[in-house]
């Protein structure tokens, strides 16, 4: 089970994850806490902008996850369906439904339930700065409340962060210089996670036509999403390992892991 904020953040640190365990005969569920209405509207029209109707973004952004969890392939998809709270800073921050304000033990409790019915054996979510210090709300929330409903339900055997390496993103960075890539923005030397918090990286790199394929689905937030303009070299390089850090392991598994159900396979 892995748990996300948005419609379009299942792909890049987990689609890879989700399409190669469903491969494998694992049954994945990804648990999308918001419906991303703080997105661009149709002709890219930004949120707060005049023409941006909510709950069109909504509804746009819930048909492209759609797309996007068939071609990963991943068994089921729970939507909780709160308000999108919009990036730290907005004034949809504030609205009383944004998922940011919602206490986490409700919406910890639903999710609980769907943990008492799915029975997941492994689960991630982001860190406690939402992925890597990116630092969203509702990031930031969805690690909150899947830190509560694992507590309480005690279920699953592993439990991990999604990660970014710091020195792979300076490698990454490097190369995409190297390639001739224009970059938009250069990460700060404390972007990313520390590599010592860095305890599975996966090789995906199979599944990387199919990770492009789920983020082009997104084609309405094609605007917000830099990788794919990205020449396909660079975008390899980028899509095919991904990276976690392990909070909780009641199996025996090794300390560094290049497989997420390491200790839990027949
Ligand atoms: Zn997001």
């Amino acid at each position: 089970m892995v748990v996300h904020a948005h419609p379009d953040d299942e792909v890049i640190s987990t689609g890879g994850i989700l399409a190669r365990l469903t491969e494998e005969g694992i049954r994945t569920v990804l648990v999308t806490c918001t419906n991303g209405e703080q997105g661009d509207g149709p002709g890219g029209v930004k949120p707060g902008e005049e023409g941006h109707d909510d709950a069109a973004v909504a509804e746009r952004r819930l048909g492209e996850l759609r797309e996007s969890v068939a071609h990963l392939g991943i068994s089921d998809l729970e939507l909780l369906g709160y308000r999108d709270s919009g990036m730290d800073g907005w004034d949809t921050n504030v609205h009383p439904d944004a998922f940011t304000n919602v206490p986490v033990e409700t919406a910890a409790a639903r999710l609980a339930a769907l943990m008492e019915h799915y029975r997941p054996q492994v689960v991630v979510t982001y860190d406690e700065t939402g992925g890597g210090g990116y630092g969203h709300p509702d990031h930031v929330q969805a690690h909150r409340i899947t830190v509560a409903a694992v507590e309480s339900t005690g279920i699953p055997d592993k439990f991990y962060y999604t990660a970014i390496p710091r020195s792979g993103i300076k490698q990454m960075f490097q190369a995409m210089k190297d390639l001739g890539v224009e970059l938009e923005f250069e990460p700060s030397d404390d972007f990313g996670t520390p590599d010592e918090r860095v305890t599975a990286v996966v090789d995906v790199s199979p599944y990387v036509e199919r990770k492009v394929k789920a983020l082009r689905a997104h084609e309405s937030q094609g605007e917000n999403i830099f990788l794919l303009r990205m020449p396909e070299e660079a975008q390899h390089l980028f899509f095919s390992q991904e990276a976690f850090e392990r909070k909780i392991c009641k199996v025996d598994a090794p300390d560094h892991e290049d497989d997420l159900f390491a200790g839990l396979r027949p």
